[in-house]
């Protein structure tokens, strides 16, 4: 069984029945036939599938925004945003796909040599609740214009969205099995990883999630991506624009109550700005309105899970223990987590060194610009970091010594659908998005003709 809870009213909205293994081998196979069925089906047909899709979500915006915050929290406002997202990247690869899949032409001593680009078959995608159609589509609708399906493992607490996108694929034109919602635990995958019909794994969730996948993938030699965890630095230099990156800081750590991989965890201020820096930041986090997301003038919302709020209140009492300060914040009631400011933070301090996946900032400070970087890579996650400087020619050469898959300047980081997205280190490997996401799970075929 699985069950969804609304975080904010703690009501139960539905429990699904788990699908058997029977079911899972009805999937399997439907899952095959379409990769199959869609390997004679013309890109433009599944070019305008797509925009079907896109069509869909835009028309049915409020009611896919209503469920996303039913199930995890996030403000109707931001659910919105994140549907009418996925509207657009369907929209940006019906587009634009064809270039991405063209065949590459290679001079050799061949009569004719290039490389083909080819689907593989399923794809399994094991999914986290945060953005819960964003980082289902981020997947999708690359690998599925590229001609393979997707069997989708949701995170336990959003299988009503689950199914809802499986219905829009339905609806769209696809196949039948192009895209499908399996309903099971995580740890009764093992026979759907051994499946020879299943051509790769990709995982975006957490790094303990990222180890279990990543050696079961090996045991059967499956190709993996995995977009885990992150402690993105936000690095404010002397010279930056403090107004600016104050309000984009906040933005970039609260939204989505701070349940992002890509949130600015880590503020590294240099120390002649702390001190303006840290005051902005306090007055726009006390500003911030905490309460139900059904409210169009809330700012924060519940955050998905209480466990996950009792984990977080368990980081940050580790972190009040040795010696951060809390000034603004520091509370919960069940799932409200009220927006937290820390200072007096180390590099030692807990919600320096371990992710904190919650609405908690840390303010530490750096003697210069040297001290800031080392702060930003003094972490075993490497997936995004934001640099703030007004000096552009400063900014391209210390964004090259930040050791992370993904640099922003004087912008928060995102993901954005023409960019790749992905990290290194403990934050994982391999991309989403764009070209280079795109060939991830395709067959990278030499043909040699002579
Ligand atoms: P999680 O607990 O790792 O769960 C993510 C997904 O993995 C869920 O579907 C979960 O299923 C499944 N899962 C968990 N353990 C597994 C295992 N041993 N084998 C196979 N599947 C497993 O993460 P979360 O709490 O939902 O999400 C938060 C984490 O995701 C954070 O660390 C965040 O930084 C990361 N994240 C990364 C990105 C990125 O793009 N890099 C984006 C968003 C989030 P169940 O729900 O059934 O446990």
């Amino acid at each position: 069984m699985f069950t969804s809870i609304n975080p904010f009213t703690q009501e139960t909205i539905a429990v699904y029945t788990a699908h058997t293994p029977q079911e899972t081998e009805q999937k399997l196979e439907l899952g095959y036939r379409a990769y199959r069925q869609q390997l004679q089906i013309p890109l433009t047909q599944r070019r305008e599938w797509m925009m079907q899709i896109a069509e869909s979500l835009r028309k049915d915006v409020d009611e896919h925004a209503a469920l996303i915050t039913s199930e995890m929290g996030k403000p109707l406002r931001e659910s919105r945003a994140e549907v009418l997202k996925c509207a657009t990247t369907a929209e940006y690869y019906a587009e634009n796909i064809e270039s991405m899949l063209a065949p590459r032409p290679i001079k050799s001593d061949a009569y004719k040599s290039y490389v083909s680009y080819e689907p593989k078959g399923i794809i399994l995608a094991i999914m986290p609740w945060n953005f819960p159609y964003w980082q289902v589509f981020r997947f999708a609708i690359p690998n599925i214009l590229a001609g393979n399906t997707g069997l989708l493992k949701h995170a336990s607490n959003v299988s009503g969205c689950a199914l809802a996108i499986e219905k829009l694929f339905m609806e769209s034109g696809f196949p039948e099995g192009s895209f499908q919602s399996l309903l099971v635990s995580s740890k009764d995958l093992e026979p759907v990883f051994a499946d020879s019909r299943v051509q790769g794994v990709t995982l975006t969730g957490s790094t303990p999630a990222g180890r279990s996948v990543a050696a079961l993938a090996g045991k059967y030699i499956k190709k993996t991506v995995l977009e885990l965890g992150g402690s993105d630095p936000f690095i404010v230099l002397k010279d930056a624009d403090l107004e600016a990156a104050a309000k984009t800081a906040v933005q970039g750590r609260m939204q989505n109550a701070g349940q992002s991989c890509i949130a600015a965890k880590r503020w590294i201020v240099e120390k002649e700005v702390a001190p303006a820096f840290t005051a902005e930041v306090k007055r726009i986090i006390e500003g911030l309105k905490q309460g139900d997301p059904t409210d169009e003038a809330t700012n924060i919302g519940p955050m998905a899970r209480l466990d996950l709020a009792e984990e977080l209140a368990s980081q940050l009492q580790a972190s009040i223990s040795e010696g951060a300060e809390v000034l603004v914040g520091g509370y919960h009631e069940g799932c409200n987590f009220a927006p937290t400011l820390l200072r007096n933070v180390t590099v030692s301090t807990t919600a320096f060194k371990e992710e904190t996946f919650g609405p908690i900032a840390v303010i530490v400070e750096a003697d210069n610009e040297d001290a800031a970087i080392a702060l930003a890579n003094e972490t075993n996650f490497g997936l995004g970091a934001a640099l703030w400087t007004s000096d552009l020619d400063k900014a391209a050469r210390l964004a090259k010594q930040i050791e992370s898959g993904n640099v922003f300047i004087n912008a928060m980081v995102r993901s954005d659908a023409r960019l790749p997205f992905g990290g290194i280190k403990e934050s994982g490997y391999g991309r989403e998005l764009s070209l280079e996401g795109t060939h991830e799970f395709l067959n990278i075929k030499t043909v040699y003709i002579q």
